[in-house]
């Protein structure tokens, strides 16, 4: 049996988990952290994410919640993954991060963190989504001359960054089998996602809408054929089955920050 804390337990992902861990015959979730203050605190978390209980109180003691456990699942806030990342390495427990959105100096912590810990770190944990990963390394090396690259990604309001964490990976795949880096390749206009798009460039166009859970779609065009390959998530759940998975991956493996690209062996 593998023993899981989730941190951001009452957010939209959090809930997610605690609802799938239930498909899940090897893994009991045994904590369920929350941010001082929140208004959950104390209450079951299965009742809190609309299930029957689960006998595990919502806290906010990460130390605490980690005692028992072997592998903590973090879907928080950016500026949250690098105390969360020190107790786990503290305490010596692996982690799986969803978290998008990090800082630069955020991410060092987490490399560092990995030095000492096994951890899984993806911005997508959705197995279509790291299917997609794979097939675009493969796409722009071969639409690598005179199309025009783009990518439009479509998210709730609720979210905080921009381009999405998954956007970012699917530019960063194409431009890996371009043989370049993205960030010399990307144009990306938060104020603008109507731009025009520029032949040897990757443009990406981030849209906030209702509640709309993740969908991106990645066209290569020139003017003879247009390739499209879309990505549309109906559930959270697509990304709490993929995180769920990577918690019972990752708690075999040696300290090393590892992607879901190693989880599923693609
Ligand atoms: P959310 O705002 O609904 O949930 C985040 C939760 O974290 C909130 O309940 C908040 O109170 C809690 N939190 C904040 N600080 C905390 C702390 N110090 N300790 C414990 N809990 C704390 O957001 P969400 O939609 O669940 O997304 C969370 C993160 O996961 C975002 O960065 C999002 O982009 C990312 N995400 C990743 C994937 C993926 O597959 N990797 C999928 C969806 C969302």
């Amino acid at each position: 049996m593998i023993n899981i804390v989730i941190a951001g337990a009452a957010g939209r992902m959090g809930q997610a988990l605690i609802r799938c861990a239930r498909r899940f015959d090897k893994i009991r979730i045994i904590g369920a952290v929350e941010r001082p203050g929140h208004s959950d605190l104390d209450k079951d978390a299965g009742s809190v994410a609309g299930i029957d209980s689960i006998n595990v109180r919502l806290n906010d003691s990460l130390p605490d919640a980690l005692k028992n456990a072997d592998v903590l699942i973090d879907f928080t806030l950016h500026s949250t993954v690098q105390e969360n990342a020190n107790i786990a390495v503290g305490m010596r427990r692996a982690m799986v991060i969803g978290t998008t959105g990090l800082m630069p100096n955020e991410t060092e912590v987490i490399n560092l963190a990995a030095s000492k810990i096994p951890i899984v770190w993806a911005p997508n944990m959705s197995l279509g989504v790291n299917l997609l990963f794979s097939v675009l390394k493969k796409a722009g090396s071969i639409f690598s001359d005179g199309y025009v690259i783009e990518i439009d990604e479509t998210h709730h309001v609720h979210k905080k960054d921009s381009p999405s964490g998954t956007a970012l990976r699917l530019g960063e795949k194409i431009a890996e089998g371009l043989g370049q880096e993205l960030n010399r390749l990307m144009l990306h206009d938060a104020e603008n996602p109507d731009m025009a798009a520029v032949p040897g460039k990757i443009v990406i166009r981030s849209h906030r809408e209702g509640e709309a859970i993740g969908d991106h779609a990645v066209t290569f065009t020139n003017e003879s054929e247009r390739i499209e390959f879309t990505h549309k998530a109906f559930s959270r759940d697509a990304f709490a089955m993929g995180a769920l998975r990577a918690a019972q991956w990752v708690v075999t493996q040696r300290p090393g920050l590892y992607d879901m690209q190693n989880v599923l062996s693609l």
